[in-house]
């Protein structure tokens, strides 16, 4: 399967994930969101406007999936958006999605030689 590997400021030309899934989370996090920007789910639980139907697209999402893409309230958005992580299952899923090439998940290996030392303060 073709795939590649990513650069951290992906995102930035992607947007996928945003138009993709229902953006849900515990109605609290999105009191600093614009009102509009918001609609109740469930008694408990809120999601991001335009996520709620057949064809999300997110409210807040701007410019063009694919091209160049922001947030507009990237630093109030919610634990769900902040949840998929580039190249992981979900990121992918969406970037396939709009026949975008999905990232190679990179694996961090644990440490196994830093046994002793101490941090350097
Ligand atoms: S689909 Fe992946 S690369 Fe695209 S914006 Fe979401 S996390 Fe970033
Ligand atoms: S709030 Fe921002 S990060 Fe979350 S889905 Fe919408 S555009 Fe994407």
């Amino acid at each position: 399967m073709l795939s590649q590997v990513t650069t951290q400021d992906a995102c930035l030309s992607c947007g996928a994930c945003c138009a993709h899934f229902r953006v849900s989370f515990y109605w609290a996090e999105g009191i600093p969101m614009p009102e509009q920007y918001t609609e109740p789910l469930t008694a408990v639980y809120s999601c991001m406007q335009g996520t709620n139907q057949a064809q999300p697209y997110c409210v807040a999402l701007e410019g063009g999936i694919g091209e160049q893409v922001s947030c507009a309230i990237y630093t109030v958005r919610s634990s769900s958006c902040k949840e998929v992580q580039i190249a992981d299952e979900q990121c992918n899923k969406a970037r396939r999605a709009y026949n975008m090439i999905p990232f190679i998940p990179i694996e961090t290996a644990e440490p196994i030689n830093d046994d002793d030392f101490d941090q350097v303060v």
